[in-house]
């Protein structure tokens, strides 16, 4: 129990629609995804907690809960540097609210975090959201080499035009997008990388899978944007090295474009490229 369950006790807290069955399984199913609907993060799982306790208190004392109203105030309670915190600390009062024990009362990320963990047991990584994630990185996938494959189709008939590559417009487009380790020469499809679950077994594999006492991974951006280091996002980013969100799928897309270009000419750069997506 933490304060989280004690907020959802003291104010009756109910589930928000038919589709979830309580509070804590709207929380859970939106931060792992296993609605189907696309993840949320901490942040916008607190603030919407955090409305809800909000509006309840208000609904206590009477005070208009108009969603609008709601969402402006709250974001003024929160902030303690809002120039609207003293007009509306008065009109709260007016209401028989302190805007200070308001804001003790809601919770902050790192309890909603832990709540999760501790209370709820919940992982990102949980059997659905890793196969609707898996779903949308093969669409992705597809999509990229599509992409690239539609690209070199349109500078064949130039290839072929001016004797630079006799016949290419018969060729057929065989695209691969293959990972590079940035240490060594190894390389990988993209598709052997997720299945095997690492790039590069000596230098970009993570120490579950690896005999060696210290951690050889010389790549330091997973702790680069750390609020603290171990947060389970990020321990489930080291986890799979190729777990790409679909924002960096995304933009292997737009580097596929590149690659189908400049792929005959540079083949060394263009594997370098591919692996910064
Ligand atoms: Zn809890
Ligand atoms: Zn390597």
């Amino acid at each position: 129990m933490c304060k989280v369950d004690d907020l959802i006790e003291e104010y009756g807290l109910t589930a928000p629609g038919s589709d979830y069955d309580s509070i804590d399984d709207y929380l859970a199913q939106r931060w792992t995804g296993s609605d189907g609907r696309s993840p949320e993060g901490y942040k916008k799982l607190t603030d919407w907690f955090n409305k809800r306790v909000l509006k309840a208190i208000y609904e206590k004392h009477g005070r208009s809960t108009v969603s609008i109203h709601l969402d402006r105030e709250y974001n003024v309670i929160i902030n303690e540097d809002n120039i609207q915190r003293t007009e509306l600390a008065a009109d709260l009062e007016g209401d028989g609210m302190d805007i200070d024990e308001l804001k003790k009362t809601l919770v902050s990320h790192g309890t909603i975090r832990s709540h999760f963990k501790n209370c709820l047991e919940v992982e990102k990584d949980t059997q659905a959201s890793t196969k609707s994630s898996s779903n949308s990185r093969e669409k992705a996938i597809a999509s990229a080499k599509r992409m690239a494959s539609s690209k070199t189709q349109d500078i064949l008939p130039d290839l072929t035009e001016t004797g630079v590559v006799p016949h290419a417009d018969e060729a057929i487009i065989d695209v691969e997008i293959r990972l590079k380790c940035p240490e060594c020469d190894t390389r990988v499809p993209i598709e052997d990388a997720i299945q095997r679950g690492y790039i590069c077994k000596e230098h970009m594999a993570d120490s579950q899978i690896t005999d060696s006492p210290d951690n050889p991974t010389t790549d330091s951006s997973d702790n680069a944007e750390s609020d603290g280091g171990t947060t389970p996002e990020h321990q489930d980013k080291s986890k799979l090295n190729c777990n790409t969100s679909s924002k960096s799928l995304f933009a292997i897309c737009l580097l596929s474009q590149a690659l189908a270009i400049i792929g005959e000419q540079a083949p060394n750069l263009i594997d370098t490229i591919t692996y910064t997506a």
